[in-house]
């Protein structure tokens, strides 16, 4: 069991990642020097790596011996991420797209990470939110905690507001 997940995890590292050296290259060398936005948004298409690439820049913020920019898979925390660790939170904003959840995010983005330097918010499909559910995410975004990094993923980004837009590093992911 133990091996099985070290080694499943152990494979995936930024160069894995096919056909998106645009934006590999600028979040390798983000975490070699330190130089973090507090918000990311990933756009494109299906299988472009958008999650992929989401996950892995979870893991490789808080590694605590990154190899070239990518999570060293060995560390305690990359073990402890892989086995499923509370500091990283994968929303799916297609089903938790009301204004309660967000609200009850920004609730708990102000408690510190338990083991991680960084609690990363992964939300996927960030279209799916209700405006209102934005205007929440938009209050945490502007002045986030500095534990906080927020990744948020879509594949639909004109339905995504402007403000939220303006307040994130964005990467466009292309199809290969
Ligand atoms: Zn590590």
């Amino acid at each position: 069991m133990y091996l099985a997940l070290y080694r499943k995890y152990r494979s995936k590292t930024f160069d894995e990642v096919i056909s998106q050296e645009h934006i590999t290259t600028t979040l390798k060398n983000q975490i070699k020097t330190g130089k973090l936005a507090h918000a990311y948004l990933f756009t494109g298409s299906r299988g472009t790596g958008k999650t992929t690439c989401a996950k892995l820049m979870a893991r490789a913020v808080n590694c605590l011996s990154p190899v070239d920019g990518s999570p060293c898979g060995e560390c305690e925390v990359c073990k402890a991420i892989a086995d499923g660790c509370p500091d990283i939170i994968e929303m799916d904003a297609a089903s938790n797209n009301g204004v309660d959840d967000v609200r009850a995010l920004r609730d708990e983005v102000m408690y510190t990470p338990v083991l991680c330097r960084y609690k990363v918010y992964i939300i996927d499909e960030v279209h799916m939110m209700s405006g209102s559910a934005f205007n929440a995410l938009l209050k945490t975004i502007e002045e986030p905690p500095a534990h906080v990094i927020f990744i948020l993923a879509t594949t639909e980004i004109q339905k995504v507001p402007a403000t939220i837009v303006s307040r994130c590093q964005q990467f466009s992911f292309r199809r290969t």
